[in-house]
């Protein structure tokens, strides 16, 4: 045994290296991504009042209008709000996250949205967190839900009460991707029902959490079934990412 060695590890720990370039993270914002890394993702900088998602608005009506989109919309939660705008590199570490088996990536990017969560959420008053469920075919072959996970490592970190496994995913819809807003509405409409435990909803504050809003369809319908079936307060949308619309 190298005592030596040993000893400057204890006196000058080895950096921690980043999960996702590998390369030594001297600067801890994030824990498991370095400075480079956290540089190269797009940050949602001006967003809209409903949905979150990055708009064009000037400075003065940051998160003060809707986009043209929510207009036309009936949401069945009170707004949706995102740290990362869904694009190069952050496509590609959650691609990493949930398809190339990197689910140690749930640790940096949970502590992300812990982070943001004071600037969109601190003074709303949730009560409770909830994942978005993955239907059970779909967890099994990833092996976990990556809504889940960020979830965790986000109530984890701000002592926020998590609520799992009360909603389950009855049918397993497609990929919903190159999908419409209306097509979309459609293939996910009554897939939601409950486990147990609905009760412990009556008048509370849920926040819905989950990777990506993309039309925020699925969000949509998870909000409306909770409205039509339980007692509950309000509801929050707040995801990792926010994605350009389609269709
Ligand atoms: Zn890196
Ligand atoms: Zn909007």
């Amino acid at each position: 045994m190298d005592v030596f060695k040993l000893l400057m590890d204890i006196v000058f720990p080895e950096p921690e290296r980043c999960l996702q370039c590998d390369s030594p993270q001297n600067v801890v914002e994030i824990e498991g991504l370095c400075q480079e890394c956290l540089k190269k993702f797009s940050y949602v900088l001006n967003y809209c009042v409903k949905c979150g998602r990055q708009v064009n608005f000037s400075e003065r009506d940051k998160g003060q209008k809707k986009c043209n989109f929510c207009k036309a919309i009936t949401y069945f939660f009170e707004r949706a709000r995102a740290p990362l705008f869904y694009r190069g590199a952050v496509q590609q570490i959650i691609a990493d996250f949930k398809y190339h088996g990197k689910k140690e990536l749930a640790r940096p990017l949970g502590h992300l949205l812990s982070l943001y969560y004071s600037e969109y959420y601190k003074k709303m008053s949730i009560d409770v967190v909830m994942p978005v469920p993955l239907h059970k075919e779909r967890e099994r072959e990833r092996g976990f839900n990556q809504a889940r996970l960020l979830a965790e490592e986000m109530c984890r970190r701000l002592s926020l009460k998590l609520l799992d496994n009360l909603l389950i995913r009855k049918k397993n819809t497609p990929p919903l991707y190159n999908l419409s807003y209306r097509e979309r509405k459609e293939a996910i409409k009554g897939v939601f029902s409950f486990k147990k435990g609905k009760r412990q909803l009556q008048g509370v504050n849920i926040l819905l959490v989950d990777d990506i809003f993309t039309t925020g369809s699925t969000v949509n319908e998870l909000g409306r079934f909770l409205t039509l079936k339980t007692g509950v307060n309000h509801i929050y949308v707040y995801t990792l990412s926010t994605a350009d619309l389609i269709g």
